[in-house]
């Protein structure tokens, strides 16, 4: 099939040892009570569970608009953590490294992940029990099956005309 790179999408994460986002004294279950335009910045944060799938390279067919997902991650995406590895620099790295806003969600909603924290809440659904703002672990969401840990290759390994190779159903 036709198919062209679709968007990479940025997760918010920084560089702490263990959960990489800090997600204490936040107000239990205010995602469920907060429009995601009157979140503060560390709400807005805490919603991403960190499962890295946004960071994953798609393939969108041009006739259809489909989006397949691949296990091709982008480069700066570090496969055991989940993490992006510059994520305040990335943008040097990646300039297409797209920034995720409240008022950017809907044109991003063909792509984004299906259990992805910001497509839920502006569903109206809430969080999953393995996210970690209701375990209170970022090691749930790796347990539960639902990253990206040890399922990637690197995109500098893999040709992009070989994409369509590694194509995966979303974890
Ligand atoms: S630069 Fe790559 S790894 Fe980093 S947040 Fe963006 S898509 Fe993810
Ligand atoms: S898909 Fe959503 S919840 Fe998962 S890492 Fe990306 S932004 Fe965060």
């Amino acid at each position: 099939m036709p198919t062209a790179p679709a968007p990479a999408r940025c997760s918010p994460m920084s560089d702490a040892d263990d959960d990489p986002i800090p997600r204490d004294g936040l107000r239990e279950g205010y995602w469920r009570d907060t429009p995601l335009t009157r979140m503060s910045a560390r709400e807005w944060e805490a919603l991403c569970d960190g499962c890295g799938k946004c960071c994953l390279n798609k393939l969108e067919d041009e006739e259809s608009g489909e989006v397949a997902l691949t296990r091709v991650a982008c480069r700066l995406l570090d496969d055991a953590s989940c993490r992006c590895a510059q994520y305040e620099i990335r943008h040097h790295f990646v300039p297409d490294c797209i920034r995720l806003t409240p008022a950017t969600i809907p044109e991003h909603l063909y792509w984004l992940p299906q259990t992805c924290a910001y497509r839920l809440v502006h569903e109206g659904r809430d969080l999953f029990h393995w996210h970690p703002l209701i375990s209170g672990t970022p090691e749930t969401v790796h347990a539960a099956g639902v990253s990206v840990r040890g399922l990637t290759v690197p995109e500098f390994e893999v040709a992009e005309d070989e994409w369509e190779d590694h194509i995966i159903e979303e974890p």
